[in-house]
């Protein structure tokens, strides 16, 4: 049994029965990072013999019966701009190279006190600022489906480590689309949480308003699971709302009778692959045939939501991003005539060209000669989005869409046009600019073998209807025991 394509719902029957031990299920992580790390470039940071060391403190702790937490002694990955106390936290940004946060995220501490164990930091695109993981300023994480081929960004390690069994699942932050796409691309399951419902404290701030930490992971119910642990109000986070504590894995009930599942006619046409249309409608008669009503819908946002979400998101991280100024956080430049000269040379020096392009757009855009026309005018827009997809919610329980309009492209295709990289974001992005929870699970493989995602949307807090959604497909079509990624398959 190789133990590292467990899920972890299986890893944790195991570990009650007692057929594995902590320590043997971290160290066929550890050997698994050892084994395919090289290729896939997935961490950051990896913490092999930190993660040993509690593992086996875990084991006595549960030997001299002290420990018997449903989590205790289970590894995980998590994206590096979630704050871990002692351990570096960069962003994959040359300006916190060297950061070590002084304090826990909020999810971070729920996880510990899981006595869950942190296989170490993913990587990601330079502030969560890409949708391939290129922008990274350490490296570029690989697609495990094909090495040459994107993991999607920006949790391109989050969704690379899961898929190819380095972690048995991981965190990820999505503020347009960056916990959906890279699990469509790679195969594996990503959850975008409703605004609100998982405490963004300790979490480096793009956009504060779209900003949210959720799961990867490889099926429906480690989702669920990963949930319970990090939803939840949090005093240090005032946008996280005060909402009953609930069981998401109850919510998986195999069934979809009667559910009503709306399909966004614009989100099926120009622009989106012919192969990704063609599975996604495979999935929608798969649906049909579980006895769900589906009816196809004009969902009228597509064409303003890319602009909205790119003035906003550009705006917010214009002012987020002033706080790396080289005196209070991250890089310094060595050579300065005056302060000026000290911000300037340290920012110029410290981020990279995706982050300076998005910095100097949300600047122009909230600058007071532009502000009502574009700032102003994407926040009008946001309540009209909003509007529309209330509308959407009276008739359906679920929306339906491609995750991403192509499976993972190349590396390098789209880097050096940031146009394109913009675009690909079209299905994920109005999602944030609601609040809304969003799932992406995989529906299937093109020809040459390449993952394909389909998104469910839900109403806000309404993630037991997606996550049941999912999961009825899931339990169908089996994706996991049908498809293997091929560089997993050729060392069979
Ligand atoms: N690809 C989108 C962007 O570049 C989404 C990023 C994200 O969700 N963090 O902004």
């Amino acid at each position: 049994m190789d133990i590292t394509e467990l899920t972890v719902h299986e890893l944790q029957e195991k570990l009650k029965n007692k057929e594995l031990t902590s320590y043997e299920i971290t160290k066929a992580y550890v050997d698994k990072i050892e084994e395919k790390e090289k290729a896939v470039q997935a961490f950051v940071t990896t913490l092999e013999k930190e993660a040993l060391e509690k593992a086996s403190k875990i084991d006595e702790e549960i030997k001299n019966g002290e420990e018997d937490g449903s989590f205790t002694g289970i590894p995980i990955g998590i994206k590096d701009n979630i704050c871990t106390k002692g351990v570096k936290t960069t962003c994959s940004s040359k300006m916190l190279e060297n950061f070590v946060s002084p304090y826990d995220a909020t999810v971070v501490e729920k996880i510990d006190n899981e006595k869950m164990i942190n296989l170490g930091k993913l990587n990601m695109d330079e502030f969560a600022m890409g949708g391939s993981t290129e922008y990274s300023y350490f490296k570029k994480t690989r697609n495990p489906w094909n090495l040459n081929k994107v993991p999607g960004g920006s949790s391109g390690g989050s969704a690379a480590a899961v898929a190819s069994n380095m972690v048995p699942w991981a965190l990820g932050s999505d503020t347009g689309g960056s916990i959906r796409q890279p699990a469509s691309f790679c195969g594996v399951v990503g959850l975008k949480p409703t605004y609100g419902l998982v405490s963004r404290y300790g979490l480096v701030a793009f956009a504060s308003s779209l900003d949210q930490i959720g799961p990867i992971t490889k099926d429906v119910t480690d989702s669920a699971m990963l949930l319970n642990i990090i939803a939840g109000h949090d005093e240090k986070d005032t946008t996280s709302r005060k909402v009953e504590k609930k069981d998401y894995t109850k919510a998986l009930k195999n069934d979809v009778k009667g559910i009503k599942i709306g399909v966004p006619k614009e989100l099926f046409g120009e622009g989106i692959n012919e192969e990704v249309k063609e599975k996604l409608e495979e999935a929608i008669k798969v649906y049909k045939d579980l006895g769900a009503e589906v009816e196809e819908f004009s969902l009228d946002i597509a064409k303003y939501s890319l602009a909205t979400y790119y003035i906003i998101a550009c705006a917010e991280a214009s002012s987020n991003l002033g706080r790396f100024d080289g005196i209070r956080y991250g890089y310094r430049a060595k050579e300065f005539k005056d302060l000026k000269d000290l911000y300037r040379k340290s920012r110029s020096e410290g981020f990279g060209p995706e982050v300076k392009r998005r910095i100097i757009l949300g600047t122009y855009v909230l600058s007071s000669g532009y502000y009502d026309a574009y700032y102003k005018k994407a926040q009008q827009v946001r309540t009209l989005v909003m509007n529309k997809f209330d509308k959407a919610f009276e008739k359906y329980d679920v929306i339906l869409t491609p995750t991403s309009p192509t499976v993972a492209f190349d590396i390098g295709s789209k880097s050096n046009n940031p146009l394109e990289m913009y675009l690909a974001d079209i299905c994920t992005v109005s999602v944030n600019i609601a609040g809304l929870p969003g799932i992406s699970i995989p529906c299937g493989v093109d020809k040459e073998n390449m993952p394909i995602g389909m998104q469910l949307i839900g109403n806000k807090f309404q993630e037991e209807t997606i996550l049941n959604v999912a999961y009825t497909f899931e339990q169908k079509i089996k994706f996991r025991e049908n498809y293997k990624p091929t560089f997993r398959k050729g060392e069979e």
